[in-house]
């Protein structure tokens, strides 16, 4: 498989002002990650809320820019791009929000919302043809033609969620940035959506990076997992290997925190001592130590680096040195 995007060492600190003196602070956000998509996969993008996970899903679409670091999108670094170039850019990659109501102008019927990026990228010969799209990718999606005319109050989360996703669909990219897409919703109409995914996955031939805290949902739709941990990529594998063998003591914790429904077949739950510490100062050495059963000196004054347990499978945590 061919990379569709590689995402090197990115880093995005946002500036906050602190209120005593002043010093400048910086929320750090998102610190170093390198990760590499490649065509035709879902990359599960897993971690607690305000673990950066969003962030680097917003900063490859440029709607914020990094701090530093490399994202390179089809052999072209995205982060040197301008405004305009990025424009066009766009349009190989979408994004679904966690909250497709706050994306929809409420006044506007979903069919016209669907069809804007249409006519933003020059796509259909004219407004007939556009119109004709927006009624197949409705339909696609498992709406009928006269939900066109409708507007979105008129829907249910789920629905809206899948008006998302056609208006994703509308500009045919090739990367989808999913957003906790599903967090929203109910259980029963997650796994609707999941599949829904899935199905248009193979139909458009898509690519996604799929964001969420939830680790069931991820490990349903991805190909392999990335764990992050205040700003870190901390564990990276193929979405069996992670269940069956995860390293990462943070990766363990999450992974004993999933209900099973056969308690005889229940993991011991790990629990985690404290909250996760604040970005604005995160932890010298392993970002995870003020929380890991397994600290040791080390931990506590030097971050450890990624490294490969097996060819597809990394870890940054000092009980894999050697
Ligand atoms: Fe725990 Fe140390 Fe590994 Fe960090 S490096 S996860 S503190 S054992
Ligand atoms: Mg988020």
């Amino acid at each position: 498989m061919e990379p569709l995007l590689q995402v090197r060492e990115l880093k995005k600190y946002f500036p906050v002002r602190s209120i005593l003196g002043r010093k400048k602070q910086f929320v750090k956000a998102v610190h170093n990650i390198s990760f590499t998509l490649y065509e035709g996969e879902v990359y599960g993008l897993v971690g607690e809320s305000g673990c950066g996970k969003s962030t680097t899903g917003r900063t490859i679409l440029r709607l914020t820019d990094p701090t530093s670091g490399e994202g390179v999108f089809q052999g072209r670094d995205l982060f040197k791009f301008s405004n305009r170039e990025m424009q066009a850019v766009r349009k190989d990659m979408q994004m679904v929000f966690q909250d497709p109501y706050s994306s929809l102008n409420p006044r506007k019927r979903v069919g016209k919302a669907i069809e804007e990026p249409m006519a933003i990228h020059n796509i259909g010969q004219n407004q007939r043809e556009r119109t004709e799209m927006t009624m197949e990718l409705l339909n696609k999606v498992g709406f009928s033609m006269d939900h066109y005319y409708r507007f979105p109050h008129e829907f249910s989360g789920g629905q809206r969620q899948r008006i998302g996703l056609a208006r994703a669909l509308a500009v045919n990219p090739k990367l989808i940035i999913c957003d906790e897409p599903v967090s929203a919703l109910d259980v029963s109409i997650q796994s609707q959506i999941i599949n829904l995914l899935e199905d248009v996955k193979d139909q458009f031939h898509l690519t996604y990076l799929f964001i969420a805290h939830d680790l069931s949902v991820v490990r349903h739709i991805s190909d392999r997992i990335g764990v992050m941990y205040l700003g870190n990529l901390v564990e990276e594998a193929q979405t069996d290997e992670l269940f069956s063998n995860p390293k990462h003591p943070y990766t363990k914790a999450l992974i004993s925190s999933i209900p099973v429904a056969n308690p005889k077949r229940a993991r011991e739950r790990i629990q985690l001592k404290g909250e996760i510490p604040s970005p604005l100062n995160p932890p010298k050495g392993c970002v995870f130590h003020t929380r890991c059963p397994y600290v040791m000196e080390i931990c506590k004054t030097v971050a450890p680096v990624k490294k490969n347990v097996t060819s597809q499978h990394s870890v940054a945590c000092y009980l894999y040195d050697s």
